[in-house]
């Protein structure tokens, strides 16, 4: 299910009151969707947000804090989200003054550049700092929980969508350093911060705060794993378990084989990887290991199904 409308309503039903805040909100949801262009010789910006109310609140805030009133909202058909998008876009009198003030632009001799230091304008207090990741998430974040249906562990995911390296590791650095461990992988054109372990992905949303959220997530952990034990019991498949456990020993053989006769390292780099991550973390599941090393599940099986076709070649060239 679609947990991130959960608690984007939250965070854009609780209105913020301090102007610092506000700014780094504004800041990082601009951060998030924004794109800059330029218009009859003026530079202006356009950013999208997800319905109405979150366009409205915007709105204030820009008007509270630059005194800018936006004339441009635009409904759009987002078609790969098939969702409604609002397209605000802060162009003409007074654009720059938001577009520094929100730490984008910085000024530099007679014109300003784009400033892709993400954290140096508004986020020098730690509130300032959760605001403004607030805004990152309400921009470009996702978050699914699985349903009742799936297995174990599987199926937890939050996101955050960057355009630029540079920005998505500035705020896997700022997370960390308040204990929130997170993973990048470049997909396409674009950065994505993400997390899969369920625990790092509550720690989140209360670092946001989003504490309604919080308990509703937790309330869904508990509930699935009631039915998932239920589930357990009946479908305890006995030799399910036994086909899992050859494959693990086959597996572990294997590697230990390759390792005697040629050497772990006659490996391609992707078994390589692959043979000592499993060496090294016998208690793992297939799914805990794929997690580490940032590969699926069908792509670490099909791996390893390969370091044991070339451990039983190298059985079958001892033999002879
Ligand atoms: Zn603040």
């Amino acid at each position: 299910m679609n947990f991130a409308k959960i608690v984007k309503a939250e965070i854009c039903d609780k209105p913020i009151k301090d102007n610092h805040c506000k700014k780094a909100f504004l800041a990082g949801l601009i951060r998030g969707t924004g794109k800059l262009f330029e218009r009859d010789g003026e530079i202006g910006l356009e950013f999208r947000v997800a319905d109405e109310k979150t366009a409205i609140t915007v709105g204030n805030y820009l008007q509270s804090l630059f005194d800018y009133e936006i004339r441009e909202i635009e409904v759009s058909e987002d078609h790969l989200n098939k969702k409604d998008k609002f397209l605000v876009t802060v162009c003409g009198d007074g654009a720059e003054a938001v577009l520094i003030g929100l730490g984008i632009l910085q000024l530099e001799g007679e014109g300003y550049t784009v400033n892709f230091d993400l954290y140096s304008a508004v986020t020098e207090k730690n509130c300032c700092l959760r605001a403004f990741i607030r805004g990152i998430f309400v921009a470009s974040g996702s978050c699914t929980v699985p349903s009742g249906k799936n297995k174990d562990g599987a199926g937890y995911h939050l996101e955050m969508v960057f355009s630029h390296a540079k920005p998505a590791m500035q705020t896997q650095e700022k997370l960390a350093h308040n204990g929130i461990k997170t993973k990048i992988i470049r997909r396409k054109e674009s950065f994505v911060l993400y997390i899969k372990s369920v625990e790092e992905i509550k720690n989140f949303i209360a670092f946001l705060p989003a504490p309604v959220s919080v308990l509703k997530l937790t309330d869904l952990i508990i509930n699935r794993e009631l039915s998932n034990s239920s589930n357990r019991m009946k479908n305890c498949d006995i030799a399910n378990l036994n086909k899992q456990v050859d494959a693990f020993i086959k597996q572990v053989s294997a590697i230990d084989l390759i390792e005697k006769e040629a050497g772990l390292s006659t490996l391609k780099k992707e078994l390589y990887d692959v043979a000592i991550a499993r060496k090294e973390n016998p208690e793992e599941t297939l799914l805990e290991l794929s997690e580490r090393l940032n590969i699926s599940k069908s792509c670490l099986n099909h791996r390893l199904r390969k370091i044991v076709a070339i451990a039983n070649d190298l059985r079958g060239d001892t033999n002879v």
